[in-house]
């Protein structure tokens, strides 16, 4: 059995302004801890020897056909320029086209020194590596866009964080890395061909039915704006919604400081190096728009001034709010067991959301358990959610099944950030029961789950995370 996969690699094929061609460095002594084997199935990647893959996935052989290289991009970080970012521990083996027909990127995450480094390592240490592959898994499985994990590998070697600890390196799939960042760089160094050229790439890419420059900011703007609503409708906090995290696919990516909610609050944030909570659970809503602002001052770059497209992208970011707005309430609407429209909807939402807020109760639980006695359990005062079920049952008497529709729309389970934690820690210590358990059972999060109910369960007050850290 020898792995087999069948690259084609469009990236590669841009000119040399792109990235740095460049191997990834080998790693001492490389143990394969997991494969997708569904992921590798649809991309067309047939599985080979575990040590032969152990060997890939660190980056130690180059697997027939690969073109590795680093990418180059910038963006904005907490709404500063970095002028330089790039793939600082990161190498594009290359693409496959999968059995779907999806084009996707093959990258080896925590693969050594780069030209973009900076002054770091390279390297990735086991915990961000577990966390990634088990949450953006599990962001799969709830069917929000995301970048996912093909495999993990432990290095064998130690990277020093405050302390000594495991190595690890993750093979992430996406469909494409192409991040507003990768634009950006291309126009404020003012290198309008790059540009032009990366435009049209983007396009045939990802949205080949897209007319131009402003047609791409609409595609990617309405991408977004579903993809945050999706977030918000699972709790989850992704903690570093920088510009260079920004996928032009729509897709999830960069799993650093993400968190999911346990009590609803919309002020929560959890990420340690986000003191000002500008990437806080609300406030995703408005980043991205200020997101796509900066990817439309980027695309113009290519654009005459006299171009109607100017004032194009103008009216597109300011559609944005609306549109994140519209795609929200469809979420919500949905959590709430109702597929009709009416006036009040949103006002109920907002409505439960307040008395969650003010009560503490947990926000994957208490939709998911709402028409049951369960739900009014959640709050410290259920007599206040009792106050809204009333008008909320009325509502859904216009409804012809609306248990169903909210237990499509509420998972029963999520990544809680205490279970996140114990995985890491288990794992640490040598025990991967874990990790695949977490695996196993979040990769169903719609059904009911007896069997594992303590997955299900909001940390106990000893078991709460209240910072998350980024891990690089
Ligand atoms: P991130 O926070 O993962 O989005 O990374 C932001 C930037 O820092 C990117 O350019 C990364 O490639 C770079 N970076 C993060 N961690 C490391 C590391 N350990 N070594 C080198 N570069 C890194
Ligand atoms: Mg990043």
């Amino acid at each position: 059995m020898t792995l087999m996969i069948p690259f084609d690699n469009s990236y590669a094929r841009l000119p040399d302004a792109f990235y740095t061609r460049l191997e990834p460095q080998p790693v001492a002594a490389p143990h394969l801890l997991a494969f997708n084997e569904d992921l590798a199935r649809l991309m067309g990647i047939s599985p080979g020897e575990v040590t032969e893959m152990a060997q890939v996935f660190a980056g130690n052989a180059i697997p027939e056909g690969a073109t590795p290289l680093s990418q180059l991009y910038s963006g904005h970080q907490f709404g500063n320029y970095n002028p330089q970012l790039g793939d600082g521990r990161a190498v594009l083996l290359g693409e496959t086209v999968g059995t779907d027909g999806g084009r996707r990127d093959i990258q080896l995450k925590g693969s050594g020194r780069t030209p973009y480094s900076r002054g770091g390592d390279g390297r990735a240490w086991l915990g961000p590596v577990l966390r990634e592959y088990v949450v953006s898994e599990a962001m799969h499985a709830l069917d929000i866009p995301t970048t996912r994990a093909l495999a993990a590998v432990e290095t064998g070697e130690q990277v020093y964080r405050e302390t000594a600890l495991p190595g690890a390196v993750l093979t992430r799939v996406a469909s494409s890395h192409l991040r507003v960042g990768t634009f950006q760089v291309f126009a404020a160094r003012g290198q309008t061909d790059s540009l032009k050229r990366l435009t049209d790439y983007a396009i045939k890419r990802h949205y080949p039915q897209a007319d131009g420059p402003m047609g791409l900011l609409r595609a990617v703007s309405e991408a977004q704006a579903r993809l945050i609503a999706q977030w918000m409708a699972v709790g989850f906090i992704h903690g570093v919604m920088n510009t260079d995290n920004c996928s032009i696919a729509g897709e999830t990516i960069d799993y650093g400081p993400c968190a999911f909610m346990d009590s609803y609050h919309p002020n929560t944030v959890y990420s340690s190096i986000d003191r000002m909570g500008r990437y806080a659970y609300s406030n995703q809503a408005d980043i991205v728009v200020w997101n796509m602002a900066q990817f439309a001052t980027a695309l113009i770059q290519q654009m005459d001034s006299r171009d109607a497209g100017v004032e194009e992208a103008t009216e597109i970011v300011h559609a944005m709010p609306g549109l994140v707005q519209s795609e929200w309430l469809t979420r919500f609407r949905a959590k709430l067991g109702l597929t009709q429209q009416e006036e009040g909807d949103q006002a109920m939402i907002a409505d439960l959301l307040t008395r969650m807020a003010e009560n503490q109760a947990d926000f994957i639980n208490t939709f998911r358990a709402l028409g049951t006695d369960k739900a009014r359990d959640q709050f410290l005062d259920p007599s206040v959610f009792d106050a809204w079920e009333a008008g909320w049952k009325d509502r859904t008497e216009k409804e012809d099944d609306p248990a169903a529709v909210l237990r499509a729309a509420n998972p029963s389970v999520i990544p809680r950030n205490h279970r996140i934690e114990q995985m890491i820690e288990a794992a640490v210590a040598g025990d991967y029961a874990p990790f695949h358990r977490l695996n196993a059972v979040l990769s169903r999060p719609y059904d009911d789950h007896p069997d594992d109910g303590d997955l299900t369960h909001p940390p106990a007050e000893s078991e709460v995370v209240r910072a998350t850290f980024c891990g690089t």
